[in-house]
C-alpha cells in the first residue's frame, strides 16, 4: 500500500461525498448586513427633502429623516416641549395666588429663543437673556413711562417688572443683611413686601449701630471702654503701675482690678494695689445723684458739670472720704493716686487674693463677736470723727482681713447734715444689726439702739413703731436743713478734732 497516496488524496468518506464547506463568516457581519438592509428600507419609506434650505422643524414641511442626528433632535424637541408644558403647569400650581412668585423658567428645556412657537416668547426678559435675573441691571422703563407697542405695552407699574426690580434692589441692602438666594432667582417682590423688608433692614442697621456704640463707650463687663483702657496703659507706661492683673469685681458702678504698684517721683507705691474704675455709663449713677448733689461739698460743682465729669466726682468723693477715714485710723484702703475716674488704692488681701467680704468670711462665734464690736466702733468713729455716714454699709462692703474688719466703698458716703443723711444711717444700722443678729451674735443691738449709740442721740425707742422713729429722724433732718439754710453751708465745719456729735437732738437754732 502506497503510504504517500493516503496522505495526499482526500479520504473517501464511507457515508458518501462531502460538499465543500462555505467560507467562514462572523456573526457581526451578518448583523450589520441585516441592519444595512433595514435602514435602506426605512429610507425609502420617507420622501426626500427637496429644498435644502427648508426649515427642518416646520411641521408643515415633511421633515428630513435622512439624518439620524436630525431625527434624534426632532424627537428630543418634541419630548422637551411636553416636559416644558408640564413644568409650566407645575409652576402655576406652585405659585397659586402668592404675592411672591417663583419662576421655573430656568428649568425649561426649550428656551424661548429656540422655540419660536411658544406664545410666551414675548416676555420682557428676553432682552437680557444672557442672565435674565441679573440683579444689578433691572430693566428700566423709559422716561415716557411705558415700553413696547400696541397690546404689548408695559408700564413702569407692570407687576412683573416691578417685582423683579424690587428683588434687584435687595442687593443694595447693607452687607450684613442676608438676602438669601433670592437675587439669583426670578423672584418678584411686591412693593408692600419690599417696603417692609427695607424698613426691617434699616431698623436692624440702626439697632446694631446703637449696640456697637454702647459697647464702645461703656465700661463693659470685665472690660473697660477704650478711653479708660488708654488711661490704664498710660499709668503703666509712666511707671505708676508695674502691671495690671485680673479683674477682682465688676459691680454696677465700678470695675475693680488688681495691679502691682510702681512709683511716683521716686516714691514707691504699695506692691499690691487695686484700681477702682468708676463706670462711665451713667444710668447707675443717675439713681445715686441724691448722694452727691445734696452734699454741700460738691453741690456747686455738681450743677455745672457734664456727666463724664460727674463720674470723676464720684471717684474724688471716695478719695476724700477714704482720707478722712485714714485720719481717724479706721481700717480702710489707703489712697495711692487718683487719675480722672480711676482711683488707685492699697489692696486689702494678700498675694493676689482679695480679703473676703464679711458676708463670705467663715468666722467662728468669737471672731463674729469681735467683728461686731469693731463695726460698732467704726460706725461711731465714722460719724463722730469723720463726720460721715457710710450710706451703703452692709456685709458686702466690709472685708475681713488679718483679724480686722475693713471698710470699703465709700464713694456715696455723705455727711450727717446731708438732707437724707440720718435716713441713710438708719438703713446702715438696720443692715448691720440684722446681719449680726442673724449670725447669732447675742450682743448685737437692735437697729434703734444702734442708731442712738452711733449718733449719740436719744430718740425714744418703741420697737413696735418704726414709723415713729423714722418720723423723728426726718424731723431732725428738716430742722438741720433749715439751720443750714439760715447759717450758710459751713455750719458744721469738717474737722476731725470736732469732739461732739455733728447733730444734737436739742440743738438750738
Ligand atoms: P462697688 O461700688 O462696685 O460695690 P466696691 O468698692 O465695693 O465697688 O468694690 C467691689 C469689690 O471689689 C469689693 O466687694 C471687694 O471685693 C473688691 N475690692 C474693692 N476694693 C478693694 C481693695 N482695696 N482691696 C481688695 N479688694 C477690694
Ligand atoms: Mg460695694
Amino acid at each position: 500500500m502506497d503510504q504517500s497516496g493516503v496522505t495526499t488524496e482526500t479520504p473517501k468518506s464511507p457515508w458518501g461525498s462531502v460538499a465543500p464547506a462555505a467560507p467562514a463568516c462572523s456573526l457581526a457581519d451578518v448583523m450589520s448586513e441585516q441592519l444595512a438592509r433595514q435602514l435602506d428600507e426605512e429610507n425609502h419609506a420617507f420622501p426626500t427633502l427637496t429644498e435644502p434650505g427648508a426649515d427642518p422643524l416646520s411641521l408643515d414641511e415633511v421633515p428630513d429623516t435622512a439624518s439620524d442626528l436630525m431625527l434624534a433632535q426632532m424627537l428630543q424637541m418634541q419630548f422637551d416641549r411636553e416636559y416644558d408644558d408640564q413644568l409650566r403647569r407645575e409652576e402655576k400650581k406652585f405659585n397659586g395666588d402668592s404675592k411672591v412668585s417663583i419662576s421655573f423658567e430656568n428649568y425649561l428645556k426649550v428656551h424661548p429663543y429656540e422655540d419660536s412657537d411658544s406664545s410666551e416668547d414675548e416676555v420682557d426678559w428676553q432682552d437680557t437673556r444672557d442672565d435674565p435675573y441679573r440683579a444689578e441691571k433691572p430693566q428700566t422703563t423709559p422716561r415716557k413711562g411705558f415700553a413696547g407697542k400696541g397690546k404689548n405695552i408695559t408700564t413702569k407699574h407692570d407687576e412683573v417688572n416691578c417685582g423683579r426690580k424690587n428683588t434687584a434692589r435687595m442687593d443694595k441692602f447693607a452687607p450684613e443683611v442676608h438676602v438669601g438666594d433670592g437675587l439669583g432667582m426670578d423672584l418678584k417682590l411686591s412693593n408692600q413686601v419690599f417696603n417692609s423688608l427695607k424698613q426691617h433692614c434699616y431698623t436692624e442697621q440702626k439697632r446694631s449701630a446703637k449696640l456697637h456704640e454702647k459697647k464702645e463707650h461703656s465700661t463693659a463687663e470685665q472690660a473697660v471702654d477704650p478711653r479708660t483702657r488708654l488711661l490704664m496703659y498710660k499709668m503703666v507706661n509712666s511707671g505708676l503701675l508695674e502691671n495690671i492683673n485680673g479683674c477682682i469685681s465688676t459691680g454696677k458702678e465700678s470695675v475693680v482690678f488688681h495691679a502691682n504698684g510702681g512709683s511716683l517721683e521716686e516714691q514707691p507705691f504699695p506692691d499690691e494695689v487695686v484700681l477702682k474704675v468708676f463706670k462711665t455709663t451713667l444710668n447707675e449713677f443717675r439713681n445715686r445723684d441724691r448722694y452727691i448733689k445734696d452734699d454741700y461739698r460738691f453741690k456747686e460743682r455738681f450743677s455745672k458739670l457734664n456727666p463724664r465729669k460727674i463720674i470723676r466726682l464720684w471717684a474724688e468723693k471716695e478719695m476724700h472720704n477714704l482720707a478722712r477715714m485714714k485720719k481717724a485710723e479706721i481700717p480702710c484702703p489707703e489712697v495711692v493716686v487718683l487719675k480722672k475716674h480711676i482711683l488707685v488704692m492699697s489692696f486689702i488681701g494678700k498675694d493676689h487674693v482679695p480679703a473676703p467680704k464679711l458676708k463670705d468670711a467663715m468666722l467662728g462665734s468669737e471672731d463674729l463677736k469681735n467683728a461686731y464690736y469693731q463695726v460698732l466702733h467704726m460706725m461711731r468713729q465714722l460719724y463722730q470723727e469723720c463726720n460721715l455716714v457710710h450710706a451703703d454699709l452692709s456685709e458686702y462692703n466690709m472685708l475681713w482681713h488679718e483679724g480686722k474688719v475693713w471698710l470699703i466703698d465709700v464713694s456715696q458716703s455723705v455727711e450727717p447734715t446731708h438732707p437724707h443723711g440720718l435716713e441713710f444711717l438708719f438703713r446702715d444700722c438696720r443692715n448691720v444689726s440684722t446681719f449680726f443678729q442673724k449670725k447669732g451674735v447675742g450682743e448685737a443691738m437692735n437697729v434703734y439702739d444702734l442708731f442712738n449709740t452711733v449718733t449719740g442721740l436719744h430718740i425714744p425707742v418703741d420697737t413696735e413703731d418704726e414709723a415713729a422713729f423714722i418720723a423723728e429722724i426726718v424731723a431732725l433732718e428738716k430742722r438741720n436743713e433749715d439751720h443750714v439754710q439760715k447759717r450758710g453751708k459751713k455750719t458744721f465745719p469738717v474737722t476731725s478734732e470736732d469732739s461732739g456729735p455733728p447733730l444734737q437732738l436739742d440743738a438750738d437754732d
